[in-house]
């Protein structure tokens, strides 16, 4: 199943012309996961690979630069006949300020939930589960884990023929978990395989929470509002720095750091050289890229550079 991170928005607190406020499109499958929300998002989402009929909404914190956009967005799927349901997930106080913006889109026919989430309640869907966690910053704000199920372990046919079972059902027995002609399960099928696992700190000091919670994931998508001359202001506005952030990766061992919610004040090379000293494996994306993740037997999580003119030959399916 096809995993990928698409970088709507890759600025913090303000947006640049370069770069949107935070917006983070999980594409799983046919899943279209937002994480974030800022101002101007679904118009991100429209230049380049379209308003998709998201299918939740996680919001980190209720800092104005990540949820603005989204009572907007939600008069949009209104006015578009959308019909399928869609449900906002964030930390305790995000019903009441959604609530507070109701003036904006009403009452949507097509069955809008708010959910406000306690750290470590999960919220699953399918064999993705997804599960917020305290971070450290100004208020209550969630990272969020998002962690496939293990995979079963690989069947060998040919063994299993040559330890005397018919190809056809008796496989499937097998595969369930059943004895057949004698042969046990475990000694065709191999060890469970672990399942991706991407972590998104949103905005955070740095903190063992995230280093916990990232332990070995394939992602790991931390902010880096400065570089670490400004360590004294990132830690009065409890944000990182591109260093720090780097240091979590490391000790989190993730296979990949992506770094975002960059000031304007930065072009973004500058940032990646800093967290390249300390975590080889960082990328700092540029809006509308995109970060591949493959089945960790099949390659390691790659930065996808944004092409206009090939996405416009190949828009996405699910748009
Ligand atoms: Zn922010
Ligand atoms: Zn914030």
């Amino acid at each position: 199943m096809d995993l990928s991170l698409f970088f709507a928005g890759t600025a913090g607190s303000t947006p640049s012309a370069r770069r949107g406020l935070p917006a983070l499109l999980v594409r799983r499958g046919a899943a279209r996961i937002l994480v974030d929300c800022g101002e101007g998002t679904q118009r991100q989402l429209l230049r380049s690979v379209g308003l998709a009929d998201l299918t939740d909404v996680f919001l980190t914190h209720l800092h104005a630069d990540h949820w603005l956009g989204l009572p907007g967005m939600l008069k949009s799927f209104e006015l578009r006949d959308r019909e399928k349901p869609l449900t906002v997930h964030g930390p305790p106080g995000m019903t009441a300020l959604m609530e507070r913006m109701r003036p904006v889109y009403g009452r949507p026919r097509y069955g809008l939930t708010f959910r406000d989430l306690e750290p470590g309640e999960a919220v699953r869907r399918d064999d993705l589960e997804i599960v917020p966690f305290a971070v450290r910053h100004r208020g209550v704000a969630f990272g969020y884990a998002l962690s496939e199920d293990a995979r079963p372990g690989r069947f060998d046919a040919d063994l299993a023929e040559r330890l005397g079972v018919t190809p056809g059902p008796d496989f499937g027995r097998l595969q369930r978990g059943e004895v057949v002609a004698g042969v046990r399960p475990e000694q065709v099928i191999g060890e469970a395989r672990s399942g991706r696992k991407v972590v998104v700190a949103g905005d955070s000091a740095p903190t063992d929470a995230v280093v916990v919670a990232a332990h070995r994931a394939d992602v790991l998508v931390h902010e880096a509002t400065f570089l670490h001359e400004e360590a004294d202001r990132a830690a009065l506005t409890a944000h990182s720095t591109a260093r720090q952030a780097a240091q979590v990766a490391a000790d989190a061992e993730v296979r990949l750091l992506a770094l975002t919610h960059i000031s304007s004040r930065y072009s973004g090379g500058e940032i990646r050289d800093e967290a390249r000293a300390v975590f080889a494996d960082t990328e700092v994306p540029r809006d509308f890229d995109t970060i591949v993740i493959p089945l960790p037997e099949r390659g390691t999580p790659q930065l996808v550079r944004w092409d206009a003119r090939r996405a416009a030959l190949a828009p996405d399916p699910a748009r």
